[in-house]
């Protein structure tokens, strides 16, 4: 099917493109395309403008504090995947990264167009869940403002953001001890089910732990259980099993075409026993 008509706009700054929201409520940006492309072609999206972000500078820059790790909105996930200072920074962002889609997916995606899009099955809403992140949102009339991960997904498909305002950065705490696991029925596929996690340690000990949940929801959740599980823990065997175990309790995946709930709880179970392993030995490279 063709998409229906629109205009197309390629605005070149933030200030222009949130000018183009504010002025037509049907208006729709677009970044990497990935998702909005395929709605448009399927007509389940029928904006009047198209607001291209593609020439608007300064949304492609990395850097990172000892603190945290800023990525500008249009920076891809191949870009990610490939960039030795995201690793190192943020080995969770790093690792989930590899996993979504596939390589042709991954060199136009975005991570503000994956995280607008909200769809429960991408795998960058756990990451920033699980490490306690957010986005910057800029609008033209409102300035800047900060939205941290847990206010900013509302349910499938919707996100807090208001109608003129679009992300412009996404900001991640640096931790090295950081993984995501993902069970995906064939290649390209999105997943079953996907756990992040990203932990802080202090003396051998847990300080921080952020578990999060891709497939089990109707927006990335968090699981708290498992968190607590972990923390003031050295991370020793027990511990790990004990956290695995509380998120596959807490998970509330339905059943599917993708499999029962009760096998999906059985896969958070293994991946969040592998991913918090993994996100405790920084230096054990993922065999993928
Ligand atoms: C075959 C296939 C498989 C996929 N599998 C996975 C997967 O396994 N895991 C996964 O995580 N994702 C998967 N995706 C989704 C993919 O990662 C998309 O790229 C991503 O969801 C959207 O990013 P984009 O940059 O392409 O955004 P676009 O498609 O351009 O936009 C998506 C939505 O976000 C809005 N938007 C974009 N940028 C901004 C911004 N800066 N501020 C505010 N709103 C914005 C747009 O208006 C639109 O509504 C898959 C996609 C395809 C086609």
């Amino acid at each position: 099917m063709l998409p229906a008509t629109f205009e197309y706009l390629a605005p070149g700054s933030v200030e222009e493109a949130s000018d183009a929201l504010r002025d037509d409520p049907e208006a729709a940006l677009l970044a990497g395309g990935q998702s909005l492309i395929p709605m448009l072609r399927l007509r389940l999206a029928r904006p009047s403008v198209v607001v291209d972000l593609g020439a608007v500078p300064g949304l492609a820059s990395i850097s990172s504090t000892h603190a945290d790790l800023t990525l500008g909105a249009l920076v891809t996930l191949s870009t990610v995947r490939a960039s030795a200072q995201i690793r190192s920074a943020s080995p969770l962002l790093h690792d989930a990264s590899g996993v979504v889609a596939d390589p042709l997916v991954r060199s136009m995606g975005t991570v503000g167009g994956n995280l607008a899009h909200a769809d429960p099955r991408n795998d960058l809403p756990a990451v920033l869940v699980a490490a306690g992140g957010g986005v910057v949102v800029q609008s033209a009339s409102g300035g800047g403002r900060s939205v941290s991960a847990g206010e900013l997904f509302l349910g499938p498909f919707a996100t807090s953001l208001e109608s003129a305002e679009l992300i412009t950065a996404v900001s991640i705490p640096v931790s090295p001890f950081g993984a995501y696991e993902k069970f995906k029925r064939s290649a390209g596929d999105y997943g079953v089910a996907g756990v992040a996690v990203q932990l802080q340690l202090e003396g051998g000990r847990v300080s921080s732990a952020g578990v999060a949940l891709t497939g089990m929801s109707r927006v990335a959740q968090r699981a708290g259980a498992a968190e607590a599980a972990l923390i003031g823990s050295s991370g020793d065997g027990e511990a790990v099993e004990a956290a695995a175990r509380s998120a596959a309790e807490e998970a509330s995946p339905t059943s599917d075409e993708r499999g029962s709930e009760r096998y999906k709880r059985a896969l958070v179970r293994v991946l969040a026993r592998r991913a918090i392993s993994r996100a405790l030995e920084p230096t054990q490279e993922h065999p993928r």
